[in-house]
């Protein structure tokens, strides 16, 4: 497997004014969505002669292997889409995270959360995405109370209210508004690992990314990662999200719908050409 062992983000895109990148989390393997959705960003980044940097999401130990990170870059190679300099590892850039963390608590954006998924889930168990509810929020603590953000969860106080507007390349302009579409969302889970929301924030900031290329199913977390932008105080890159694929059935591609992973649909004989035109078409 090639890859980063430091955790250090490359210098290719140093130079670069155009900087996307590919953020597959390998908890299974990719699927014709998926192919779409990199070849889009593949296909941004070279037409504006930018740079294109591979990051593997592959925080969540306990659901990541490593055959699927095998598969990424055999997927991504057979596909034709290629990226540029080292593959950064997101398992490998903890500490960064850590520091992120740490900002935030004394930036009092953050509380510590007994409440978890599961308590979520009870609350609301048809919604894809329930909000949390603001009546279950938490004091945000002093920051000299807690020495790192280990054994509970942690979540983002979202200023209720706010609209959080922003211009997407392929879908014009978005709004959601805080406490109604998104509520407090975790940025580090009680097992120890650093959520979604802010291992990506830190990313795009710390690699440069200008565009961030990715599937329409988190047009909402957009709205989450800006505010978690603004906290930190880094900018946010442009937004670009792609429709997505759905089955025969009208079902959106998921992971689990392993009949339609590109390795499935290469086993059948299918071509790069036939997977792209299949998702295209
Ligand atoms: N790793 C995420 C996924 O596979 C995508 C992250 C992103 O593009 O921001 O769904």
């Amino acid at each position: 497997m090639q890859g980063n062992t430091s955790g250090v983000i490359p210098a290719a895109n140093a130079a670069s004014a155009y900087v996307g990148r590919l953020a597959p989390t390998p908890t299974g393997y990719l699927h014709a969505g998926h192919a779409r959705t990199f070849h889009q960003a593949w296909q941004r980044a070279r037409t504006a002669a930018g740079c294109l940097i591979l990051r593997i999401e592959d925080l969540d130990e306990s659901r990541c292997k490593p055959e699927y990170v095998d598969a990424v870059f055999e997927d991504l190679r057979w596909l034709g889409i290629d990226w540029d300099g080292e593959v950064v590892f997101q398992s490998r850039r903890k500490i960064v995270y850590c520091t992120a963390w740490r900002r935030l608590l004394e930036r009092g954006w953050i509380y510590p959360c007994p409440r978890s998924r599961k308590d979520l889930g009870t609350l609301a168990p048809h919604a894809e995405e329930p909000v949390f509810p603001s009546a279950w929020r938490s004091p945000v603590p002093s920051p000299d109370r807690y020495a790192g953000p280990e054994g509970t969860n942690w979540r983002f106080q979202v200023p209720d209210g706010v609209s959080v507007v922003f211009e997407d390349a392929l879908k014009g302009r978005i709004q959601k508004t805080a406490g109604i579409d998104f509520g407090d969302f975790l940025v580090w889970n009680r097992e120890g690992v650093p959520s979604y929301e802010l291992a990506v924030v830190v990313d795009d900031h710390a690699m440069g990314i200008t565009e961030v290329v990715r599937g329409e199913d988190l047009l909402t977390s957009t709205a989450r990662q800006i505010l978690l932008a603004q906290a930190l105080g880094y900018n946010s890159p442009r937004w670009c999200h792609t429709p997505l694929v759905c089955d025969a059935h009208g079902r959106r591609l998921a992971k689990r719908s392993g009949s339609l992973s590109i390795q499935t649909l290469r086993s059948r004989g299918a071509s790069p050409a036939d997977v792209l035109g299949f998702v295209t078409g």
